[in-house]
């Protein structure tokens, strides 16, 4: 489903990706690691379009994110994303907040927009929380209404930066478990992500980046038990 080769990126004379490369099948779950500021947020805003590259392609179901004639209402569509602050309409509930861009944004009509959006709500565990603002809300909790906003779109791919970063362990895991879920239906996902464990059980694949390029991706039992690079074992020294 998305395809991404020989992808630069500069900001000004700052070279954040250089050469990467990274293929993701429908079905998959990929996690990207690596150290801060290697261009993981970068790549992802790039294969959603919110950044234009400099350089190289990224397909998303066969069509060219950066062509200029490209409809960025249907690449909207097809990718979400979820980013580590959740970014809710405070004035909105959940119900409202999942409901918003269907409606607004793909005039879908509103009976049907908000069934499904409730079938969403109780697929992220929170049917008791429809009326509730995100003030209100845990951090977990507003997290996963996030989440269902996104799938309110009915997108191809799932992108994740670091969304249990700001989160204390259970709710973390609250959020874990909703994206596994997700995994496990089929959807395909892609994270960036420091939960190792979670990338160790759940990824089909993962990919190490450092300094704007992919040093080494494997199966996750090769890359965390057999890393080959240097770098990557010097990564995972310190992070597990
Ligand atoms: P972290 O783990 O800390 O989130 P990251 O791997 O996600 O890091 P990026 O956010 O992709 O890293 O940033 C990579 C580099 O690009 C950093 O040096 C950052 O300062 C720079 N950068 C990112 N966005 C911009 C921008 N809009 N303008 C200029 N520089 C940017
Ligand atoms: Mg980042």
């Amino acid at each position: 489903v998305v395809v991404v080769e020989g992808v630069e990126k500069s900001f000004g004379a700052l070279k954040v990706l250089k050469d990467v490369a990274l293929t993701v099948r429908r079905g998959e779950t990929v996690c990207i690691i690596g150290p801060s500021g290697s261009g993981k947020s970068t790549l992802l805003r790039c294969i959603n379009g919110l950044v234009p590259i400099s350089k190289g392609s990224i397909k998303l179901a066969g069509r060219e994110v950066n062509d200029k004639n490209l409809d960025k209402l249907s690449l909207r569509r097809d990718v979400g994303i979820v980013f580590q602050q959740y970014n809710l309409f405070p004035h909105k509930n959940a119900l409202q907040n999942v409901m918003m861009a269907p409606i607004h944004v793909l005039k879908q009509d509103k009976a049907e927009v908000e069934a499904r959006a409730r079938k969403l709500l109780a697929k992220v565990g929170l049917s008791d929380k429809l009326s509730t603002y995100p003030g209100e809300l845990s951090g977990g909790q507003q997290q996963r209404v996030a989440i269902a906003r996104s799938l309110a779109m009915n997108p191809k791919v799932m992108l994740f930066d670091e969304v249990t970063a700001a989160l204390d362990p259970e709710t973390k895991k609250e959020v874990l478990v909703t994206i596994q879920d997700l995994a496990a239906e089929g959807m395909t996902c892609i994270l960036v992500t420091h939960e190792m464990g979670f990338a160790r059980e759940v990824a089909d694949h993962v990919y190490f980046t450092d300094g704007g390029l992919i040093v080494e991706h494997a199966a996750p039992a090769e890359l965390f038990g057999n890393p080959r690079e240097e770098r990557t074992k010097a990564f995972l020294d310190k992070v597990l």
